[in-house]
């Protein structure tokens, strides 16, 4: 038998009321480069603090407290032992705590000086590695960092303070923080004596949708004064080949899904990007107390999306009910997002209407097929509530009574999609034709759009005229 004891250095108090940090890396910016480690540590968390270099989109997916650390204009900006503060001050109340940075925590992301605060108070901790930007840039541009008979060595290096700039011997050099001092950079390595013609690429937004790059020799880069823009990587070396610019990634046509299940376009031709969308708490509460309440009146639940399901059963359980309170109902959704949503909480619709495998039937008319009239219908929906559903289901000879669980807002313009890196549009509902109207005013005509239904087809014919 194995008898622990408590040291009683104050070192090693008793770590469950201490909380746990994980400190995590989140990758260069591609979701699914996220490890699976740090999937389950964010979907353990209470808090999470992340970065710049972080999507907030990545966040969104998760359930705890988000703290934004970084330098966003609208947003507090916190100093490093500030961030180092507040994992303590978190983490010092019991609470499961991931500090969320770009890449790996431990290449130029101060994951070294947060470790040291928490050593400090004893909190336990553990850190889980991620994708560098370098890894990243390599992978998605074609640059073996190493390549047989051409580059035996890689050296990860800073362009930022200039005065820290370093040159060394390796066949490959990555810099990371170029952004305001590529020629710095460029000039340190001529000085060292490398070739003019050394190979330069220059990886901006590395593994991101609107990844580019820009290739050439040292002379014709010191020559360039085009600005590099943040995130960027400066990579030199004779191992970049000629080819980056088409390379795998570039050719992979990007979908902007607006909202939506993103599985229908899941495979190899495509990359997801998904619209900044939020959906903010902004539920009329004693809408929804008068609705819980009284959930024995309704005879049927009809979920549109997978969000009214969530922000639905997060007002159930906040009203100390379950699915159980739910038994007399029958429960409908339109599209299977919602359906599997709903299957995380244990159900299975009892009709899922799916409005491709019912092609022009209309919401009413696939109603009446399903045999689903004369109920009544509790619909948890948007606060910016589509009306033209709740009436298909009214005119299908139901009583409905839509209920606004959350609030579709638009992100600010500054982290807007940039259309120009942008193939085809999926807009899923009129709701989300709408919202992308409030940040874009009209759609380049190389862009294929593709609607999910009729509604959404003449949501957009309304929006931005006859020609979509
Ligand atoms: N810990 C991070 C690096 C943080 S320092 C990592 O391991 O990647 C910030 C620098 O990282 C940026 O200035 C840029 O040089 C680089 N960087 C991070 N993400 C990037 C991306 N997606 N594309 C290009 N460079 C990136």
């Amino acid at each position: 038998m194995t008898v622990s004891t408590n040291s009683g250095s104050g070192q090693t108090q008793d770590p469950a009321h201490k909380g746990y940090v994980y400190i995590v890396g989140a990758g260069p910016g591609d979701p699914e480069l996220l490890t699976i480690k740090a999937d389950r540590a964010l979907r353990e968390a209470d808090v999470i603090l992340y970065d710049d270099l972080v999507s907030p989109d990545l966040v969104e997916q998760y359930g705890a407290e988000k703290i934004y650390t970084g330098k966003r204009k609208d947003s507090h900006h916190f100093e490093q032992e500030e961030i180092n503060q507040e994992i303590v001050r978190h983490a010092l109340k019991g609470k499961k705590v991931v500090r969320l940075k770009g890449g790996d925590p431990f290449i130029f992301g101060r994951g070294g000086e947060e470790i040291d605060t928490l050593r400090q108070y004893g909190i336990d901790y553990e850190i889980v590695p991620g994708i560098t930007a370098a890894h990243g840039a390599s992978a998605y541009t074609e640059i073996p960092l190493t390549m047989r008979k051409v580059s035996s060595s890689v050296a990860f290096c800073t362009g930022h303070p200039v005065s820290k700039i370093q040159v060394p011997d390796t066949d490959t050099i990555v810099y990371y923080m170029v952004a305001s001092s590529v020629h710095d950079v460029l000039d340190a390595v001529a000085a060292k004596g490398r070739s003019p013609e050394t190979r330069v690429a220059v990886i901006q937004n590395a593994t991101r949708y609107n990844q580019q790059t820009f290739t050439g020799t040292l002379d014709e880069f010191r020559r360039r004064d085009k600005a590099v823009y943040s995130p960027a990587l400066l990579i030199i070396g004779a191992n970049i080949s000629q080819f980056i610019e088409n390379n795998w990634y570039s050719r992979k046509k990007k979908v902007l899904m607006t909202g939506g299940d993103s599985r229908r376009y899941r495979n190899t031709d495509y990359i997801i990007v998904n619209f900044p969308c939020r959906q903010v708490a902004g539920a009329d509460l004693d809408a929804v107390k008068a609705c819980i309440e009284g959930i024995d009146d309704f005879s049927m639940l009809f979920f549109q999306n997978k969000s009214a399901v969530k922000y639905f059963f997060q007002y159930l359980f906040e009203h100390g009910r379950d699915v159980r309170h739910l038994a007399h109902m029958s429960i409908c959704t339109s599209g299977r997002a919602a359906a599997a949503e709903l299957l995380t909480y244990g159900i299975i619709p009892d009709c899922c209407l799916e409005s491709s495998s019912s092609a022009g039937l209309g919401l009413s008319g696939m109603l009446d097929k399903e045999g689903l009239a004369h109920q009544h219908i509790l619909l948890p929906c948007s606060g910016n509530v589509d009306e033209s559903v709740a009436a298909e289901l009214r005119e299908a000879g139901n009583r409905v009574t839509p209920l606004g669980v959350y609030v579709h807002g638009t992100q600010q313009q500054e982290d807007a999609i940039d259309l120009d890196f942008i193939d085809e549009i999926y807009f899923s509902s009129p709701g989300c034709v709408r919202n992308f109207r409030s940040l874009y005013s009209s759609i380049p005509e190389r862009i294929k759009i593709t609607p999910a239904d009729e509604r959404t087809a003449d949501e957009l014919r309304a929006q931005f005229g006859a020609g979509t």
